[in-house]
């Protein structure tokens, strides 16, 4: 399917007037319809609810619209608990899926009353201590071995570090009835990135059928399922997007199969969507700023994996449209590149383009999740702004950009370097750019 941006060069010329490039934006309307899709993919679930993420797009801006939209989050550390707090998320609207888990960040999700996601059977103890079991309570599942769609290997949980096994998911739902605990969920994440309908739907069967299984062995009430994250993205043209609605009848099949015969007809179907909810309604949007001939074509970007990690991650594909140029034919070939002293800070190698000019403005595809989150500072690079397109046209600063104070802020140089410690390190935006025009 052919890739296109949501937002035109004269947008982009209007938002850089304000707010230079490079910048993440999300699109409100893109986010909404999906959520509402997703929603009525799974309405024939009573219990139904999504957590968004909040690892994927933590910002408070986005948080807001999917809560509206009747999302709830999945945090997985102390300060994405804070946030969904702020943002006005409360008790079991939030889920909180750790591992390694500090005790503050169990005590915080205690106090929230969020719905805790224990990782490891040694985490029933360690609960227990800091805030004692709770009614409600998840253990993560991990079946071990390599989890396969008609024989073709998806990933290997047998690799992976979460989750308990079953004998130790047994035991534990044992212990957790004895301590108090009453409703009950299991969750898994099996694979990630999925381009395949079938992936839910044979994740629930195991899920349900485990279900089955707890429930008669230890008579607990399981509430919930929680297939977590997982339902992926076309990040490739070529690629055919997951139909969310066959998905939902996939898995509502094997609800009736499964669950319904058993008398389970009541448990309530969990998702904790990240890259589904927002990869494709965020662009990373960035100006061309060099052109380099040496023994290939470079396209030096005033962006770089800072702003965007997962081509130099994980070898990922990112679709590049250059604004204005989307009709041109696409007839030379380049490398994209940020400015990082790391050879692998290239958003794509050997990628077939329009011809591009110094100051025609890119937009990365797909980068509204595990996008701007996964930045860093490397090179002393600052993060950029993220802004969103609302509903009507209109754009909304929703994160302004670092500026070298934020980088200095965890320094104290009082005592040290005391010109230091009065200093200002951002240079007056005027003046820099009085400068820069000299
Ligand atoms: C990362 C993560 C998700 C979201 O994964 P996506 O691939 O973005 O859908 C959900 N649940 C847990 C526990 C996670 O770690």
């Amino acid at each position: 399917m052919e890739k296109k941006p949501f937002v035109t060069l004269e947008q982009v010329r209007e938002i850089a007037k304000i707010y230079p490039t490079p910048f993440h934006i999300y699109d409100e309307k893109g986010i909404r319809e999906n959520a509402r899709r997703l929603k009525e993919a799974f309405s024939w679930n009573k219990g139904f609810k999504e957590f968004f993420a909040v690892k994927a797009t933590p910002n408070p801006y986005i948080l807001k619209i999917l809560r509206e939209e009747g999302c709830g989050t999945d945090c997985s550390s102390y300060t994405e608990l804070l946030m969904s707090d702020a943002c006005g998320f409360t008790g079991k609207e939030i889920m909180f899926s750790s591992n390694v888990t500090p005790r503050q960040d169990f005590a915080l999700a205690a106090k929230l009353g969020a719905t805790i996601n224990l990782d490891d059977f040694t985490h029933i103890d360690f609960l227990d201590e800091i805030a004692g079991i709770p009614e409600t309570i998840c253990c993560r599942y991990n079946p071990g071995g390599d989890f396969k769609i008609n024989n073709d290997i998806m990933d290997t949980p047998g690799e992976a570090k979460y989750g308990f096994t079953k004998p130790q998911l047994l035991e534990g739902f044992r212990i957790l009835k004895e301590r108090g605990a009453k409703h009950f969920g299991i969750h898994a994440f099996l694979a990630s990135n999925t381009v395949a309908n079938e992936y839910y739907p044979v994740l629930a069967k195991i899920l349900f059928e485990t279900a089955v299984e707890l429930q008669r062995a230890t008579g607990v009430h399981i509430a919930f399922i929680n297939l977590s994250g997982g339902v992926g993205i076309p990040y490739r043209p070529e690629q055919q997007p997951n139909d969310i609605y066959e998905i939902g009848r996939g898995v509502q099949k094997a609800f009736e199969e499964i669950l319904v015969p058993a008398g389970m007809g009541d448990v309530a179907i969990y998702t904790e969507l990240g890259r589904f909810m927002l990869a494709p309604y965020g662009h990373l949007v960035a100006q061309v700023t060099h052109q380099k001939h040496i023994y290939k074509e470079y396209v030096g970007l005033d962006a770089c994996a800072a702003n965007l990690m997962r081509p130099a991650m994980y070898g990922a594909y990112h679709h590049i449209t250059v604004l204005g140029k989307e009709n041109a034919p696409c007839d030379h070939k380049y490398d994209v590149t940020g400015g990082l002293c790391e050879n692998n800070d290239k958003f794509a190698i050997d990628r077939m383009l329009p011809e591009i000019e110094i100051g025609d403005y890119v937009v990365i595809h797909d980068t509204g999740a595990h996008g701007f989150s996964m930045g860093y500072n490397y090179n002393g690079k600052l993060r950029s702004a993220e802004i969103l397109l609302k509903e009507d046209g209109s754009f909304q600063l929703i994160r302004r950009a670092e500026t070298p104070e934020d980088y200095f802020a965890t320094f104290d140089f009082t005592g040290i370097f005391d010109d230091y410690a009065s200093k200002s390190f951002t240079m007056d935006a005027q003046e820099l750019k009085a400068k820069s025009k000299a």
